[in-house]
């Protein structure tokens, strides 16, 4: 079937007083209808900035989509109007955030925010919107939801502003979910309930998810596919299968070795040596070059372009690029 969401050559600069930063560098990325897609990397790697870029909601200025397509279910929504892009938002698709607190509204009540964004994309009735609050709210694990719909948001915990945020975002049935790090914040016991209850609306409403993480256990856990980024880039993607048994990506390789294992002290953890690479639009070649243990001198100057390995696994790098000696 058609991908809920396809992602094409997408570009998300960012324009600042030290110059162009290409924060998303060239995405591609898709998502199938009911499946959990992990885009995973370190911090700066542009995974928030993509999602953003969906829902349109990058800071602008200093941020702009320059060049690319993001088809929604076939509509390119980097071409609609904000008019038609408000309509989108929290209806077919929506986000949930690592911080609650910057989505919900601390002036008004759960209810009264819940309430609001039904009435606007469902047309229901005051009466109606209300029961459907208390039913989204139930849904999620949230104990007396008749009486924590008059309650703010800074009346409740971080766990259950977690499950507030996640009741707005679905109080729609939206066919795609965005979440970015929706757990980071959360202890580890409220951090497992936020993931099952995002695995039972995949499995049960069948919502298409796209979880950006750079936790590989999380990936592990949740998601049917993954995405590597890096530096902007996607650099290698598969299914969690393939990822984790079959990793081609030197970047891939490196990130599995450093998700902790029970039997491992925290001593002989293998982490990346170096930095991620300050984003420029003078880079040249590949953007791990200056990391990876397998450089090789084509390797800085010209950048490997993401190509298919096996059937659904890719891979941007020149160890696997076949027609190497061709394109020096
Ligand atoms: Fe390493 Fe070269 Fe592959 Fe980049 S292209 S990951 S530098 S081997
Ligand atoms: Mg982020």
């Amino acid at each position: 079937s058609e991908p809920i969401l396809k992602i094409e050559n997408l570009h998300t600069h960012f324009f600042t007083d030290r110059g162009e930063i290409p924060a998303v560098d060239g995405v591609d990325l898709y998502i199938n209808p009911g499946e959990v897609l992990g885009v995973v990397g370190e911090s700066g790697c542009g995974k928030s900035v993509t999602s953003l870029s969906v829902l349109r909601l990058v800071p602008s200025p200093p941020g702009r989509i320059i060049e690319g397509r993001i088809f929604l279910k076939g509509q390119d929504l980097v071409t609609l109007k904000e008019k038609e892009m408000r309509k989108i938002r929290g209806d077919a698709v929506s986000m949930i955030f690592q911080e609650p607190m910057t989505s919900l509204n601390p002036l008004f009540t759960v209810g009264q925010q819940i309430i609001e964004i039904v009435r606007l994309h469902r047309g229901m009735s005051k009466r109606q919107a209300r029961d459907h609050a208390v039913d989204m709210l139930r849904n999620v694990g949230i104990p007396r939801p008749e009486s924590i719909i008059d309650e703010y948001p800074h009346q409740l915990s971080g766990g259950m502003r977690q499950r507030v945020m996640i009741a707005m975002s679905i109080s729609c049935n939206p066919e795609l979910l965005i979440a970015d790090e929706p757990t980071t914040a959360l202890d580890v016991t409220i951090q497992a309930q936020i993931l099952d209850l995002i695995r039972r609306l995949n499995e049960e409403q069948g919502t298409a998810v796209m979880m950006i993480t750079h936790d590989l256990g999380v990936v592990a856990e949740m998601c049917h596919r993954v995405a590597v980024m890096y530096a902007g880039k996607v650099v290698e993607e598969g299914s969690v299968h393939d990822i984790f048994k079959r990793p081609l990506h030197p970047y891939t390789r490196g990130l599995i070795q450093s998700v902790p294992r029970m039997d491992e002290t925290r001593e002989r953890l293998y982490s990346i040596p170096g930095n991620v690479p300050v984003l420029s639009t003078e880079m040249q070649g590949c953007r791990f070059a200056p990391r990876c243990p397998e450089a090789m001198e084509i390797c800085h100057q010209s950048l490997p372009q993401l190509t298919q390995q096996e059937e659904q696994h890719s891979c941007r790098c020149w160890l696997h690029e076949r027609s190497q000696e061709d394109a020096v």
